[in-house]
């Protein structure tokens, strides 16, 4: 294949003059971490190739729909299969059903399934955004409570940031969202039970849901404190409002059954939502929850919902084809490629003085440059941020692509083989001695 001639920073310029920011997904532009992007022509297993050829171990994964290795051979030979038999029919397919039935089995624990009936989306965003209308449909309320550095995307109550106490309504998070829309929603500190309680207690009958990343991995990794899930669940059932679970981003990648097969103390999950995984790489989301709350998604019930494109035939070919080949197999592939790159990391980190704690979440791991594990967004912030850029740019020069922010986790795959991981391990002491000679700015 002849490469054409042109590079990183002559792409970005021409698409800066097309798109705003020269991008269609804010993070694209490395905006936080001082470099040009790249801009890539081909992915295939564990690299990435960019425009001047230059190939890298990519540990962004799509943001995760490429658990398999980017363009696995299954789910692009079901693609091509779906795709030669039509795009879309704007009517319904097998194929729906068969990927509903299997996340319905597949989302179990203890021989409960949340899942009993599920609608297919396009997006995260939608998912999310259906799943509150949804609560609010079911309960005739309209608070929501969320918790401050969680990422729910980027539907107008979601974003929304913290008023000035733990029970005051929240003020808008962009321009662009109106104040009263913002002020439906609640945002409060994460792991913090207390705050939970309170905003219940001052609220409680206006409340329709609690939405909560099953385990936050959208401000780096930050568990959830041991049964806290289940802790939400309690409390927001005493009250008469929902809980809802967004499993877009560890829905199918922490194990079969996401985090609630994983989280060490069992929860309930009224509205589960998935996103990246489930779409195998192409646009695709979903809810879930019991019977009776999803029939009151139209038609049968008053809660309005509908989408040209949702359910699309080739999305859910990838989908299917990429959660049939996600086995124990799979799963034991990435968590050993997981425990390798994270301890290595950490172990770089540490023979060079700097101060980071590991924060993992099944095989979903970030670091943080503190010295005590942060538990909500507060003490994310207040971490060394200013160490990541050249750590970043560092590992960039030698070859591996890491997520362009702090905030985000490593995405490893089952296509992390052993050449792949020492090719992060070799670059990991010269990334660990630029983190260490990084200067904060602000001091
Ligand atoms: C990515 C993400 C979303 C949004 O999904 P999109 O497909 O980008 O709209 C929602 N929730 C969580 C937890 C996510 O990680």
């Amino acid at each position: 294949m002849t490469m054409t001639p042109t590079t990183n920073a002559r792409e970005f310029e021409r698409a800066r003059h097309a798109m705003p920011g020269g991008v269609n997904s804010p993070v694209r532009a490395f905006g936080s971490v001082g470099t040009t992007p790249r801009f890539y022509v081909s992915a295939k297993g564990p690299r990435v190739t960019d425009v001047e050829g230059r190939e890298y171990v990519d540990l962004v994964g799509s943001w995760g729909p490429a658990i398999l290795g980017h363009a696995h051979p299954a789910v692009v030979e079901a693609v091509r299969e779906a795709a030669t038999h039509g795009l879309g029919f704007g009517a319904s397919t097998p194929g729906e059903t068969a990927l509903a039935e299997h996340v319905e089995a597949r989302i179990e624990r203890d021989g409960v399934r949340p899942v009993e009936k599920l609608r297919l989306v396009s997006t995260g965003t939608e998912a999310t955004m259906t799943a509150i209308r949804l609560a609010r449909g079911a309960t005739g309320r309209d608070l929501i409570v969320k918790f401050a550095g969680h990422y729910h995307g980027h539907s107008d109550g979601l974003l929304a940031e913290a008023g000035s106490g733990v029970a005051t309504l929240a003020m808008p998070g962009s321009a662009g969202v109106p104040a009263p829309i913002a002020a439906q929603t609640l945002v409060i500190a994460y792991n913090d039970l207390d705050a939970v309680r309170e905003v219940f207690a001052v609220h409680g009958a206006e409340i329709a849901a609690v939405i909560v990343e099953a385990a936050p991995a959208n401000m780096g990794i930050v568990p959830p404190r041991h049964g806290f899930n289940a802790a939400l669940a309690e409390i927001a059932h005493a009250h008469g409002a929902l809980l809802i679970v967004d499993e877009v981003l560890t829905g199918f990648r922490v194990g079969p059954a996401g985090w609630y097969g994983e989280d060490p103390v069992p929860f309930a999950a009224d509205i589960l939502t998935f996103g990246k995984v489930i779409g195998g790489g192409l646009p695709l989301a979903a809810l879930g929850g019991s019977t009776d709350i999803m029939n009151l998604l139209a038609p049968l019930g008053p809660v309005y919902q509908a989408g040209t494109l949702s359910g699309n035939p080739v999305a859910v070919a990838a989908g299917r084809a990429t959660l049939e080949n996600l086995d124990a197999t799979a799963y034991a592939r990435i968590e050993r490629a997981s425990t390798a790159i994270a301890d290595a990391a950490s172990a770089a980190f540490s023979a060079e003085g700097v101060t980071h704690v590991l924060q993992r979440a099944g095989s979903l791991f970030s670091f943080q440059f503190a010295a005590e594990a942060p538990h909500d967004y507060d003490t994310v912030k207040a971490q060394e941020a200013f160490r990541y850029p050249p750590f970043f740019r560092a590992m960039l020069e030698h070859g591996v692509s890491l997520p362009p922010s702090v905030f985000e986790a490593w995405f490893v795959s089952a296509s992390h083989d052993d050449g792949a991981v020492s090719q992060i391990l070799e670059a990991l002491p010269h990334a660990a001695r630029a983190a260490a000679a990084a200067v904060d700015p602000a001091a």
